[in-house]
């Protein structure tokens, strides 16, 4: 439903995923008040508009069906969230600020999956990105949102090139990353910076945006990290440590061959 015509975040990132993984349940879509809780009415008009394929920016490309594979997206990000389970969605969603499709992203499935669990009686939400690119969308819709806290963990002076350490506040930690680093500095941050203040917010349900770019095998422009996947079973696992709850949402990952076993990896590090 959301063909990108020969861009890396492509139909068949979601096809090796479902293949590796037959026990699937399906999701469904987000409602309309489901997506207003963090998207401005305008972007779902934009979306609901298009009538063929168009590039809504640089990084983006829609067509026609991208809003309904947009709204299953948002909508499984949900039900990952209240059942504890791990979203397997495209489009990804963290760099979708409230007012713009951007990067890739055509709703912010973690944001709105965190409203929902809100609207469900759940107070304080954690997000722990580790995508190797800053979560700017998501740092967007909570930054004035004490209820919600974000954490980032991201190569910084690539793309969308925000995600500084000076960009913090009460509630939103930026952890950026210098390039070439592997499973021991990935995990290092992880310890010194993210999981004590995820802790001292003490969240009730923790959701991890889960993008795998950030893996050896990744040829993504810019990208250079060197996670493994057991370096992402051990990621996992340590945010599991961090909350009674936990879910996660697919963000990143286009190495084709790794972005399975990665997930794979990630998942039982959830169970762990
Ligand atoms: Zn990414």
């Amino acid at each position: 439903m959301h063909p990108t015509f020969g861009h890396p975040e492509s139909t068949e990132r979601a096809r090796v995923l479902l293949e590796a993984f037959p026990a699937f349940v399906e999701g469904r879509p987000a409602t309309e008040d489901e997506v207003l809780r963090v998207h401005r009415r305008e972007l779902l008009e934009l979306l609901g508009s298009i009538d063929r394929p168009v590039q809504l920016e640089p990084n983006t490309v829609a067509s026609e069906t991208s809003l309904e594979a947009a709204l299953l997206a948002a909508g499984t990000a949900i039900e990952a969230a209240s059942n504890g389970g791990f979203a397997l969605v495209r489009p990804p969603g963290h760099h979708a600020p409230p007012r713009a499709a951007f990067g890739f992203c055509l709703l912010n499935n973690i944001a709105i999956a965190a409203r929902a669990l809100q609207e469900s009686g759940v107070e304080r939400v954690a997000i722990v990105d580790f995508d190797v690119h800053h979560g700017n969308g998501t740092q967007d819709v909570f930054w004035d949102d004490d209820t919600v806290f974000f954490a980032s963990m991201h190569q910084f002076g690539i793309f969308p090139g925000t995600g500084s350490a000076d960009e913090q506040r009460e509630t939103t930690l930026n952890v950026p990353l210098r390039a070439g680093l592997g499973d021991a500095e990935w995990l290092g941050a992880f310890d010194t910076y993210v999981a004590p203040a995820v802790r001292e917010f003490v969240p009730e349900v923790l959701l991890v945006s889960a993008g795998f770019d950030a893996h050896e095998e990744e040829d993504l422009y810019l990208v250079d990290q060197r996670v493994t996947d057991d370096g992402f079973r051990e990621l996992a696992r340590r945010c599991r440590a961090l909350a009674p709850r936990i879910a996660a949402v697919l963000e990143g990952g286009y190495a084709l061959e790794a972005l399975p076993r990665a997930v794979a990896a990630a998942h039982a590090g959830f169970r762990e």
